[in-house]
């Protein structure tokens, strides 16, 4: 089959690699340059993690595990770090409560830990004695720039074609057939496979999607002492704070110092086209505020900050779905700030369903565009 793909972060660049790799013919179009800074999926790290306060995802990231491996090995470049994970919050929140039962429940081995557990087993890290962390050792992190750039480059080798800077201006069916509008005019495809994340919207305007793309803010401090304290050899494991609604890393070995962010959703982008703020100062002190009680030998420099944009919908459900009215068109979008871990399965769920394949064993019923207009109402 003859099938486009638009949007090549990172959902989209996996779907036109398994495209590519079972023999169709993919194109793909990219409105920036591959690898691009305007979108979700660029940067050194992003976390990757069986925990989760929810078990369905706990059980999909069985499944996108197993193909990251592949990407890496099929790469042959190091595309996952794998430096253990803690998921802490307070003893009685919720969501470690939850995340500790997807574990038992899908038989994966992890520890709790208390608070002096955890500080003497990673001591960069200052718990409370209300405190307690579930420690899980596959989680770490993606190279996030890079699992995109392999996806693309292995695409490619398959016969794959790529449009860089070229934007879709629309997406139509007329008589069964179905067009993609560029600039450069229009162009037939048997399917259409929409990975066009924020932008999602501007392309199905009748659809009313229940998206909201926010602008995200990261940063980097600086290590005081104790380098060796925040190392990606086991010493320091990407971590989540449940309670306070904080996430990091080690050091990744290409940016100074350690990368930490808030996950709560920034402000709404109205314009996502026009240039974006720096990272605000308040935010700044914010992370340094938190960053003196939970990791007492980091700094207060500045080494590196970027914003970036999540695309959220109500409740945090990706939307992966068949576009109502356009059979032969496709999408997934909604990835909501924890999809990047995701995205190589997401790109092969919607590959498959765009080419008649039902296969995929777990049940998306949640992440069809019908479910969120049900909870709208
Ligand atoms: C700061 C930050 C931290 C995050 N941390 C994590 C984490 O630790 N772990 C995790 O799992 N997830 C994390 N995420 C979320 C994750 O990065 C995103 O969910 C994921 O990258 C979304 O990928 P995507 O392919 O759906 O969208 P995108 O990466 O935004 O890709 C969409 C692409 O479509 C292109 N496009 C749009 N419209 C058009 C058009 N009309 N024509 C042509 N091209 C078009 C865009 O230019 C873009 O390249 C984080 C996100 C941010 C912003």
């Amino acid at each position: 089959m003859k099938i486009a793909v638009v949007g090549l972060g990172g959902t989209g660049s996996a779907a036109l690699r398994f495209l590519a790799c079972a023999g169709h013919q993919a194109i793909g179009y990219e409105q920036f340059r591959i690898g691009h800074e305007n979108g979700s999926s660029h940067g050194e790290s992003r976390i990757i993690r069986y925990t989760y306060p929810d078990l369905l995802y706990t059980q999909m990231m069985s499944d996108s595990y197993k193909l990251w491996f592949e990407l890496e090995k099929e790469a042959d470049e190091e595309l996952f770090v794998r430096c253990g994970g803690l998921y802490f919050g307070d003893k009685t929140d919720e969501d470690v409560r939850i995340t500790e039962q997807s574990l038992i429940d899908t038989n994966l081995p992890y520890d709790r830990l208390t608070a002096k557990q955890t500080q003497e087993k990673y001591p960069a890290f200052h718990l409370q004695s209300n405190e307690a962390a579930i420690y899980q050792k596959d989680s770490g992190f993606l190279r996030a720039t890079r699992c995109v750039q392999a996806n693309i480059r292995l695409a490619k080798t398959h016969g794959a074609i790529i449009h860089e800077e070229t934007k879709v201006q629309g997406i139509y069916t007329k008589e069964n057939k179905t067009f993609i509008q560029t600039s450069s005019g229009e162009e037939e495809y048997d399917r259409v496979i929409v990975t066009a994340g924020p932008w999602m919207s501007s392309l199905f305007k009748d659809l009313n999607l229940p998206l909201t793309p926010t602008r995200q803010q990261i940063v980097y401090l600086n290590i005081n002492d104790h380098e060796e304290y925040f190392q990606a050899n086991g010493t320091f494991p990407v971590w989540i704070d449940a309670t306070e609604n904080l996430y990091g890393f080690p050091s990744d070995g290409q940016i100074i110092g350690i990368k930490l962010a808030y996950h709560h959703c920034g402000e709404a982008i109205k314009d996502l086209d026009a240039e974006r703020a720096p990272v605000d100062e308040n935010y700044l002190d914010e992370i340094r505020r938190y960053a003196k009680k939970r990791f007492p030998n980091l700094g207060t420099d500045i080494t590196y900050s970027q914003t970036c944009v999540y695309t959220n919908t109500p409740n945090h459900d990706f939307i992966i779905d068949q576009v109502p009215d356009q059979s032969n068109v496709f999408l997934v979008s909604g990835c909501s700030g924890h999809g990047f871990k995701f995205t190589v399965l997401l790109g092969k769920i919607i590959s498959m369903l765009a080419t008649d394949d039902n296969g995929y064993e777990r049940d998306l019923t949640r992440f069809k565009i019908n479910s969120f207009l049900k909870d709208s109402k």
